[in-house]
């Protein structure tokens, strides 16, 4: 192993402990490759599934690994209309699964997630009877305040660009702290525990992944 993979399975091991006094379920893998099949393995056949927008979730390769014969998959990215869309998100609420990533964790266990539309939060607090967390090691900050930092400084400006708004940290690289109508810095939600145990799964790849 590397410096570098000794130095996140050591960090995970001790950030899953305090998931789980968290309420959290948390798993390290080492790679995407587990972690997909550490995924899939915590997901009954037969059950409903969807996500919320995430370089993560695609880059692993999760979303891809979904057998459409052993899940009823509801997929954003099929509906047609921005009705329709909405109504995805609402339908989201009653999946078994839910599937995302955070735009930073911290050392501590705590979950730190900046949305534009607030749809992938509100799955993360309340609605979906599981929510699985796929994130890279890259996205561990020390604390809350420097997992919003991050947030603003290296996750939503690439993500502006993605989404082709025009947002001023697409346009500069900076943010500005805006209120432009494009802004995907709508809701920060910090999750620090979670009420019903084991609802949320967090899985930590050792892997650089997302913004
Ligand atoms: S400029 Fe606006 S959209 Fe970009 S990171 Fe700052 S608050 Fe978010």
């Amino acid at each position: 192993m590397t410096p570098l993979q000794t130095y996140y399975e050591t960090l995970a091991a001790s950030m899953i402990k305090k998931m789980e006094k968290r309420g959290f379920e948390a798993y390290y893998c080492p790679n995407s490759d587990a972690a997909v099949k550490k995924a899939l393995s915590l997901m009954d056949e037969g059950s409903t599934v969807t996500w919320g927008g995430s370089m993560t979730i695609m880059e692993t390769g999760l979303v891809a690994a979904l057998n459409p014969d052993c899940y009823h998959i509801i997929d954003r990215n099929l509906c047609a209309t921005p009705e329709e869309k909405r109504d995805c998100y609402r339908r989201a609420f009653f999946a078994d699964y839910y599937l995302m990533s955070a735009n930073a964790v911290t050392a501590e266990g705590e979950l730190v997630n900046v949305d534009g539309n607030g749809n992938r939060v509100a799955a993360l607090a309340y609605g979906p009877n599981h929510v699985i967390v796929l994130v890279g090691m890259n996205k561990v900050e020390p604390d809350v305040p420097a997992a919003i930092a991050r947030v603003h400084a290296k996750a939503a400006p690439p993500n502006a660009l993605r989404l082709n708004l025009k947002t001023p940290c697409a346009l500069t690289g900076t943010c500005t702290d805006c209120l432009s109508p494009d802004c995907i810095c709508s809701h920060t939600v910090v999750t620090r525990h979670s009420q019903e145990k084991g609802r949320i799964k967090v899985i930590l790849i050792g892997e650089k992944l997302g913004y």
